[in-house]
């Protein structure tokens, strides 16, 4: 135990990040309070900004302080083809790779009956909205090769052929298990230009 109870509980509060342990999180607080107090106002005053302002984008469920995000409003995006991710980070590991250039929908998260998570809490309805009202000509399934990631692909197959969208997924030397955002981008371009 400390022998100040408040950074105690600033060690604990840095535990919240994942891949942080107890020593990482002392390391952190002590930096902070000893040599960076500058940079602690400021680490603190941006995430309540953040936490306070950013939700998700209307459209298409991706992180952003505005009511529809950048991605969704900018005109210079195609509106034929629709990618869907499981994740927010999974549309910046996209858009490194440079090569898809149409909209998004970020599920955040999996279909996961156990632990409550269905069509709903996937905001599917959303999805199925777009589907119906924007003419998008392929629908591009990019879910992680996950067990529960092919489960999710294959019910928004479904979803789509109801609607005769074509329906693509990412190619090849996407690792088994492995996840979008920690996958290179010039293999994910490729994964991309060779999907089916
Ligand atoms: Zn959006």
């Amino acid at each position: 135990m400390n022998q100040s109870p408040l950074i105690e509980e600033l060690i604990q509060s840095f535990k919240v990040l994942p891949g942080v342990g107890k020593k990482s999180a002392q390391r952190m607080a002590y930096y902070l309070l000893e040599r960076n107090t500058k940079g602690g106002h400021l680490l603190s005053a941006k995430l309540a900004e953040s936490l306070e302002k950013i939700s998700s984008c209307h459209k298409c469920q991706d992180l952003t302080e505005y009511d529809i995000c950048q991605l969704c409003s900018s005109t210079a995006r195609n509106d034929l083809e629709l990618c869907i991710v499981e994740s927010p980070t999974d549309v910046i590991a996209i858009e490194q790779s440079g090569i898809f250039k149409g909209r998004y929908f970020v599920l955040k998260g999996h279909l996961s009956p156990i632990d409550g998570i269905g069509p709903n809490e996937l905001g599917l309805p959303i999805l199925q909205q777009r589907l119906q009202n924007e003419g998008f000509v392929e629908l591009i399934v990019a879910t992680n090769p996950t067990v529960e990631g092919e489960a999710t692909a294959h019910y928004l197959q479904n979803m789509a052929s109801k609607l005769n969208i074509k329906v693509t997924r990412l190619a090849q030397g996407i690792p088994m298990g492995g996840e979008l955002e920690y996958i290179d981008s010039g293999t994910l371009g490729q994964a991309f230009a060779d999907r089916k």
